[in-house]
């Protein structure tokens, strides 16, 4: 039986595109989504970016920490127009622009969550697809999808004059880089590094250089240069030039490692001032080596950061507000989907794709 057809009168039928194994295409799909409870809002949904973790999911390839329950229909990077809000619901009315990002609720009554780092939950948060649903039962679903359901306290307020497209990557990509660099105190006279130019990267580069660090670019694609300097770098490292890299070896105080794949971190390591901190946002299928020595001589640290909590990401959203800021992105319909994961592996996207979800209709 399809989930449309075992709808109730609490829930409604919605379009969406899902994965329906770790090796198959995604292809057109039938979900239930709940009918808003009071504190809950109901979104049209416009645009969704795709970050590299959907692949990494679809694919199966975290099954060790969070394996994927088929069909999953991927998509954290939501961005919409409320068409239905619950009796209670005090921030958001019909016909305004709203976003949801990585995560759809958390347990409210831990120390994360009472600190609003809800992300870091210590009962887990439920995550925007691929989590228990613990409202309709199965599992939760993205934003490859025309609708979502969502409490409205995991709901973001889009500022005026961003353009939506370009703002629906700013709820992973953006928030994932945005809260290490505050939370490590990225600015003035400070040096500071991005590793890989994807979707994740080219948000780093933006963030970096509107707070005022000099930011260094590192890249395995000598074509993204110019790019890159006009995203933000104020330099420009090939990481396969050992040459190049050893020339800023000792001279960093944060680098932020955005790559999705197998990669050499000890070469990052080597690249700290004393008491400089590496922070891994990138999440490779694979572990990646340390060695030792790289961390006890100039006494660095090797760290992770996981997207952000709900307060920090609307003070991002707020400061790309201000800032001007959105992604560079690619605009898809929702059947070129399976050729954009295709490109996502050639590193041949800039530097976001997002789907146009009117493509569901
Ligand atoms: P993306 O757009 O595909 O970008 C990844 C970049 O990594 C590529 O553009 C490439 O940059 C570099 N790269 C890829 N393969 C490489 C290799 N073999 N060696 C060296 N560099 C390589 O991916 P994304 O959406 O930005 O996501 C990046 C990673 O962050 C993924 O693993 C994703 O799951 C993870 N992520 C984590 C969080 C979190 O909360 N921590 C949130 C979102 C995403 P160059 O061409 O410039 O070398
Ligand atoms: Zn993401
Ligand atoms: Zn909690």
């Amino acid at each position: 039986m399809s989930e449309a057809a075992r709808t109730s009168p609490t829930t409604f039928p919605a379009k969406a595109f899902a994965a329906p194994s770790p090796t198959g295409a995604l292809a057109a799909h039938s979900i239930a989504r709940r009918a808003p409870r009071p504190q809950d809002v109901q979104l049209e949904i416009l645009f969704c970016g795709v970050c590299h973790s959907d692949l990494h999911q679809v694919r199966n390839e975290w099954k060790e920490v969070m394996p994927t329950v088929y069909p999953c229909v991927p998509g954290h990077e939501i961005v919409g127009r409320v068409t239905k809000v619950g009796t209670a619901v005090k921030k958001f009315k019909e016909g305004d622009i709203a976003a949801v990002g990585c995560m759809v609720d958390s347990c409210r009554v831990c120390s994360s969550c009472k600190a609003g780092e809800e992300q870091y939950c210590e009962n887990m948060m439920t995550l925007t697809y691929n989590s228990e649903d613990k409202i309709l039962g199965g599992v939760t679903y993205g934003g490859y999808s025309d609708s979502i359901v969502v409490d409205e306290n995991y709901v973001l307020r889009v500022p005026n004059g961003l353009d939506p497209a370009g703002t629906a990557p700013l709820l992973c990509a953006g928030i994932t880089t945005f809260s290490p660099l505050h939370h490590w105190k990225v600015g003035k006279g400070q040096k500071v590094g991005i590793v890989g130019l994807g979707g994740l990267g080219h948000m780093g580069l933006k963030f970096a250089h509107a707070l005022g660090a000099h930011t260094v670019l590192f890249t395995t694609s000598a074509g993204k240069t110019e790019d890159a300097k006009r995203l933000g770098a104020d330099e420009v490292v090939i990481s396969k030039d050992a040459d190049a890299m050893l020339k800023h070896a000792g001279s960093f105080n944060f680098i932020l490692d955005c790559v999705s794949a197998q990669h050499d971190i000890n070469a990052y390591l080597n690249l700290l001032r004393r008491d400089g901190t590496v922070c891994l946002v990138g999440a490779p299928e694979k572990p990646l080596p340390v060695a030792s020595f790289n961390l006890l001589f100039g006494r660095r640290s090797l760290s992770g950061s996981a997207i952000g909590g709900i307060r920090e990401t609307q003070e991002m959203l707020d400061f790309c507000g201000e800032h001007g800021i959105t992604a560079d992105i690619e605009k898809i319909r929702i059947q070129q989907i399976n050729e954009a994961y295709d490109r996502l592996l050639k590193q041949d996207v800039k530097y976001r794709f997002v789907i146009d979800n009117s493509t569901l209709q």
